[in-house]
């Protein structure tokens, strides 16, 4: 059996992991490189010799890093199985549709202002590449046994990261190979806890948060902190999040302040079509959350949804008190770059940082406090406050990840640490030796091991 490391090693983006066993090709996770540009360039390499061939695809969560690539695999002509639980496909539908707009958008953009060293500029794949991948994904259901022919099968477990978010465990040629994907809290107050897993030969776990630790803080009150002293300078809050998970989870707190009056009933924006749909997936999706019928039901008049690019154009042309939430999450594209433009040049201002933020994006900038930042060709400076919230992520922390992996009831062959820039993949690695007394290892870029 070999496995080969195709992407999310020293970076947490660009997941895909390549599993040969006797007769099968199977590909664990198919993710978009996002960051730096040496990662993004790797997504224009034509497709590698290791993505021929594929007899299936199985998707841990959707999230772009992890999904995003499908497209690009469908436009390549694959046109097996993607499977995938049903919140994921769901999920999809979202986030494929509206990544491959953004591509075409940003090519689009790039060519009327003349600013791509690239002419014409082409986008990494089209709306009609993503509905094509669409079709080939074939929802799940947790727990059960899926065969996959040749004597192979594999279950989903739930990982409390998003929606529809799983682990994976294959069985194949008598060995047990588990892939962690994104593991979320223990704690959530919206997800459930990551399933733990009994037993594994070998397992890639992910190393996101592999030497921090989060903050116990309560991010309700963090929130209601930052509103009021943002309020009281009588300036606006930007929001970059995700579209999935921390939108809905700010939605959740917001509501909980206004209720109990922690907060001024100040205006507050969705501006991001692609988390209003989210939001109603958590009706549909009901049983994989914790949040009763009635909190669901608030997150949706915790704001007014900005869904044409009218009204947000006019949020933009608004100052003052009021919370604007847009994508995405990382600041690397979305209606968030149009405010982040209106608004990170006024001191009054507050830009918060809810998730985790890859080096080379501009919200990686955000957080390193760089002066300024550049968005469609021009730099633009940052002259408002820059807060982060390590509460509100969707990923274990070191301790998190630890007992996850701590709950097998016997000690794994190999263990790989994935998904993590290098400092923090390196320090899971240790942190493993140390505690769990496992020789874990980290893998490089297009590295493959045989067991
Ligand atoms: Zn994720």
């Amino acid at each position: 059996m070999k496995l080969t490391f195709l992407g999310a090693t020293e970076t947490v983006t660009g997941s895909k992991y390549l599993l040969e066993t006797t007769g099968l090709r199977l590909l664990i996770d198919c993710g978009l490189f996002q960051g730096t540009k040496k990662l993004r360039l790797r997504n224009w390499a034509s497709p590698p010799a290791e993505l021929a061939g594929l007899d299936a695809v199985i998707l841990t969560h959707a999230h772009i890093d992890h999904s995003g690539y499908l497209p690009a695999l469908a436009r390549s002509g694959y046109q097996g199985p993607i499977y995938c639980s049903a919140g994921s496909r769901d999920l999809c539908e979202i986030l494929l549709l509206d990544s491959a707009k953004l591509q075409e958008e940003e090519a689009e953009f790039a060519n009327r202002h003349g600013y791509s060293r690239h002419h014409p500029a082409m986008p990494l794949y089209t709306v009609e590449d993503a509905k094509q991948a669409l079709k080939l994904l074939v929802p799940c259901p947790f727990d059960v046994n899926t065969t996959l022919g040749a004597g192979a099968s594999f279950r989903l477990l739930p990982a409390g990261h998003i929606l529809g978010a799983a682990s994976v465990v294959i069985e194949a040629q008598s060995k047990t190979i588990a892939f962690s994907g994104d593991l979320g809290r223990s704690n959530d107050p919206i997800m459930f806890a990551p399933r733990q897993i009994e037993s594994a030969d070998y397992i890639v776990v992910e190393s996101t948060y592999g030497d921090r630790l989060h903050d116990a803080a309560d991010p309700a009150a963090q929130l209601a902190e930052i509103f009021a002293a943002t309020f009281k300078r009588g300036g606006a809050v930007i929001i970059p999040s995700f579209a999935v998970g921390r939108a809905q989870s700010i939605l959740h707190y917001i509501a909980q302040l206004k209720s109990s009056g922690r907060m001024a009933n100040v205006p507050v924006y969705l501006d991001s079509p692609m988390a209003i749909s989210v939001t109603d997936l958590y009706r549909e999706h009901a049983q994989e959350h914790r949040l009763t019928p009635a909190q669901t039901a608030a997150l949706d008049k915790a704001a007014e949804m900005v869904r044409t690019v009218e009204q947000s154009k006019w949020v933009m042309s608004r100052r003052g008190p009021m919370v604007v939430i847009a994508g995405s999450g990382m600041a690397t594209g979305g209606r968030v770059l149009h405010h982040l433009k209106a608004f990170a040049p006024d001191a009054r201002n507050t830009i918060v940082l809810v998730g985790y933020q890859a080096e080379g994006t501009r919200g990686g900038a955000l957080e390193a406090h760089q002066p300024s930042i550049k968005i469609h060709g021009e730099y633009v400076p940052v002259r408002a406050a820059v807060e982060s919230l390590t509460t509100l992520s969707s990923h274990a922390d070191y301790r998190e990840l630890l007992d996850w992996l701590g709950s097998l009831k016997r000690a794994p062959k190999r263990v790989f640490v994935t998904h993590g820039e290098p400092a923090a993949a390196d320090a899971l690695r240790r942190r493993i030796a140390e505690t769990l007394h496992w020789q874990a290892e980290v893998p490089t870029y297009l590295e493959s091991v045989e067991f």
